[in-house]
């Protein structure tokens, strides 16, 4: 089973409910955090790694002795990666999306393949969790071809924790992207309902099962319940704005571990998610 645990916005405890889940969950689970642009998921859960390689992303490599500078692979690209401009063909790296089109469309043969570094992918374990995650070069943008690296480093056999990207752009897709189950973390604010809104309708998009984790629940208003209500959106765990778990959260510390009480919320918070992609399955195999 794969979920992802994602929010509409940063800071809203994601990580926290993805890295207390696992580790109730402990060797039946791994942790890949797919947040790669700040990946912060290790500071919590502390695993050691035993693995780091660079990921890299093909670029096109212009021969000029072959070039005619007919600019077919300029025209092609959508992305504008490409310009020719008098006897020179410009490359803007950080814009290609590494298609190939442009290999295919030059007429002369004069586009090969380089590569450009992207990030680093780290493998390791944080006790019986496994723990995989993906961190982006400073300053580099294109996070999705990384983001799949790092799924695809998961063991299939164990159950997969997703901690996404904030937000509902391209890098939460990839990172929610055929998953069993979309766990949307929120506050009750405006601001919380906003960007909840934002990402059920992706969620509703890619046709994924979700619930809802609605975090310093004693703060801010009764819109975001309202909403889970009338979107059906089934609200699984409420986590209080209590200063004991501020304090545990300051220290790096996890709930489940500073304040052990919270395990069995944990447990109990997957069982619910066990059941909703459960009777989802079986529904879809009716149809
Ligand atoms: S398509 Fe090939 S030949 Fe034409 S400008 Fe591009 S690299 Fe040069
Ligand atoms: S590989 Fe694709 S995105 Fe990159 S420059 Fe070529 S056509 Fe553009």
């Amino acid at each position: 089973m794969i979920i992802s645990i994602a929010s509409g916005k940063g800071g809203t405890g994601k990580t926290t409910v993805a890295t207390n889940l696992a580790q109730v969950l402990g060797n039946r689970v791994q942790l890949l955090d797919c947040d790669v642009e700040e990946p912060n998921a290790h500071l919590f859960l502390q695993p050691t790694f035993t693995q780091s390689e660079p990921v890299t992303t093909p670029i096109p490599l212009i021969d000029e002795t072959k070039c005619t500078f007919c600019r077919k692979c300029a025209d092609f690209c959508e992305f504008n990666a490409l310009a020719v401009v008098g006897k020179q063909v410009l490359v803007f790296a950080e814009l290609c999306h590494s298609c190939g089109g442009c290999m295919l469309v030059c007429p002369e043969g004069a586009i090969t393949e380089t590569s450009r570094e992207l990030g680093t992918l780290n493998v390791g374990n944080a006790g019986e969790v496994a723990f995989v995650n993906g961190r982006l070069r400073v300053g580099e943008a294109m996070s999705p071809p990384l983001i799949k690296r790092v799924r695809a480093a998961a063991d299939p056999d164990r159950i997969t924790l997703i901690d996404a990207p904030p937000g509902t752009s391209c890098p939460v897709i990839a990172a929610m992207h055929e998953t069993d189950f979309v766990l949307l973390v929120t506050e009750p604010t405006p601001f919380g309902l906003h960007d909840l809104k934002l990402a059920v309708e992706a969620v509703k998009l890619l046709g994924i099962p979700a619930g809802l984790v609605v975090n310093r629940a004693d703060i801010g208003d009764n819109a975001v319940f309202q909403y889970a209500e009338e979107e059906e959106l089934p609200l699984l765990l409420t986590i209080p704005f209590d200063r004991q778990i501020a304090e545990a959260y300051s220290r790096g510390r996890m709930m489940v571990d500073a304040l052990p009480e919270w395990r069995h919320q944990f447990i109990e918070l997957f069982a619910k998610i066990e059941q909703i992609v459960k009777v989802n399955k079986e529904a879809a195999c009716v149809n």
